[in-house]
């Protein structure tokens, strides 16, 4: 069923009220104070882009760091600019929603939600909702993170909790929790809202931070409070055929679809259905008469200029708006017939979806992170280079610039994690996990040259283990 043909009766989010926008929590870094700006469902208008544009040059030093959560971030903000920025970004309708510490933006879409014809009900409105109804839990973790999907069985980004499609007109809720993914109902979309509403205020009565950390007990408290929930609806028919199903077949009752295991690898070698949160770089084709030009910051980073240029360009292709994506880049919906050549922003952005830099994640590093000895961004561009032959087989690497991991706390195929202005290596383990050496920048290009014929885990064995390997034929 198209969206357009799909109409709710789904309460809209309330006004946002004027916060500091970002910067209720600036976080100090080693350039200054960072501002974090949440777009309404990760969407800007042009207008919007502008301002922030404007206020990263004006009152920071002209750097953003695009999200995972498809949020933005303000680098390089003074105590002396602060409130200037504030300002600017609150008059744009970019101010903050909240002030008690909880989520500024509760949900994340796919940047193509409202617009894909495969959607079988409205993920815009029922995110306005959820966000509307996560607004009035007091007490909710800063981390709460709800994913929505409406494609039937596609992959989902991990999340706390998820409202997904389970067939055509029904709407299965569940949770990752700390034994993995706990199914916990099956609804329509209008009763969506209350349901997570009961299951935001459960959570925020267990004192926990992430839903991960949810035992089994606590799983089937949240599942409890989500059925009363939605007991205290009118019964919908969808609800009824759940419990039918559930009494006479309880163990095929819900087909589940499951967090991304590409969400934690990187970006490379993705599924068409994963590539509906993550659209490749450059121009595809949505319906016949849509298309989707997608630019990916490298790095998750790109200037103000950047982002005015994007803005230029989609203002002269008729785009209304640009929306963020999780791969940390952004989408412009055009007319199919829009004569878009992602090429013209090839300065700025990543345009073609085999760019190794989708492979590689990389954070601030030194100098602009404290925590930081190595140049991480300056780095990780020579090591995705180097990096792609494995970033065509879908592998991810990690350029850390301590052992914090900001960028990616999960484990990737090449961790390396900045000491001393060296790298400590990791081969398939995440930045906090012991090195099996640490080497400058110049050898672990030339070890990487390597890998291509002997493989990374060999490429990066310690001297004395590759001896090992050599006299026994086996790894060390
Ligand atoms: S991983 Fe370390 S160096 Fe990199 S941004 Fe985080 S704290 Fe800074």
């Amino acid at each position: 069923m198209s969206v357009a043909a799909h109409r709710r009766v789904l309460p809209e989010a309330p006004a946002r009220r004027g916060w500091c926008p970002g910067l209720s929590r600036p976080m100090p870094t080693g350039d200054g104070l960072l501002a974090r700006v949440h777009p309404p469902l990760g969407i800007l208008t042009l207008p919007q882009a502008r301002a922030v544009a404007e206020g990263a040059r004006r009152f920071g030093n002209g750097h953003l760091d695009l999200t995972a959560r498809a949020n933005l971030q303000i680098r390089g903000v003074s105590e002396a600019t602060r409130a200037p920025l504030a300002r600017l970004l609150e008059a744009a309708g970019l101010g903050d929603t909240r002030a008690d510490g909880g989520p500024q933006r509760l949900t994340l879409t796919s940047p193509l939600a409202g617009h894909d014809p495969a959607e079988t009900f409205d993920v815009p409105a029922l995110a306005r909702a959820i966000e509307a109804a996560g607004l009035a839990v007091a007490r909710l973790p800063p981390k709460t993170l709800v994913v929505i999907e409406g494609r039937a069985g596609a992959e989902m980004p991990d999340a706390d909790a998820y409202v997904f499609c389970r067939a055509p007109g029904e709407v299965g809720i569940a949770i990752a929790a700390e034994r993995g993914f706990h199914d916990l109902a099956t609804c329509t979309e209008n009763e969506a809202p209350a349901a997570i509403a009961a299951l935001l205020k459960a959570f925020a009565r267990s004192g926990l931070r992430r839903m991960r950390d949810l035992s089994p007990d606590a799983c089937d408290a949240m599942e409890d409070a989500v059925r009363l929930a939605l007991q205290a609806q009118v019964p919908s028919p969808v609800r009824e055929r759940d419990r039918v199903r559930d009494a006479t077949s309880p163990e095929s009752a819900h087909p589940s679809p499951q967090p991304s295991p590409a969400w934690e690898r990187g970006h490379g070698g993705l599924t068409s259905d994963v590539a509906h949160f993550f659209p490749p770089a450059g121009l595809t084709m949505l319906a016949a008469r849509q298309s989707v030009l997608t630019v990916d910051a490298p790095f998750g980073r790109c200037t103000a200029d950047a982002l005015d240029r994007l803005v230029d360009l989609a203002a002269r292709l008729g785009a209304k708006e640009i929306r963020l994506s999780p791969a940390r880049g952004f989408v412009l919906l055009l007319p199919a017939a829009a004569q878009a050549d992602p090429a013209a922003l090839a300065r700025d952005f990543i345009v073609a979806p085999d760019d190794p830099r989708r492979s590689v994640a990389a954070c601030t590093g030194a100098p602009a992170c404290a925590s930081g000895s190595t140049p991480t961004l300056a780095d990780a561009a020579s090591v995705a280079e180097a990096f792609r032959p494995f970033a065509v087989d879908g592998r991810a690497a990690h350029v850390s610039g301590c052992a914090k991991g900001c960028a990616r706390p999960g484990p990737a195929d090449l961790t390396l994690v900045g000491r001393d202005g060296l790298y400590g290596a990791v081969i398939g383990g995440a930045p906090g996990d012991e090195p099996a050496m640490h080497l400058p920048i110049e050898a672990v290009l030339e070890r990487l040259g390597r890998a291509k014929t002997m493989g990374l885990a060999a490429a990066f064995a310690s001297d004395r283990a590759r001896t090992d390997i050599g006299r026994t034929r086996r790894p060390a």
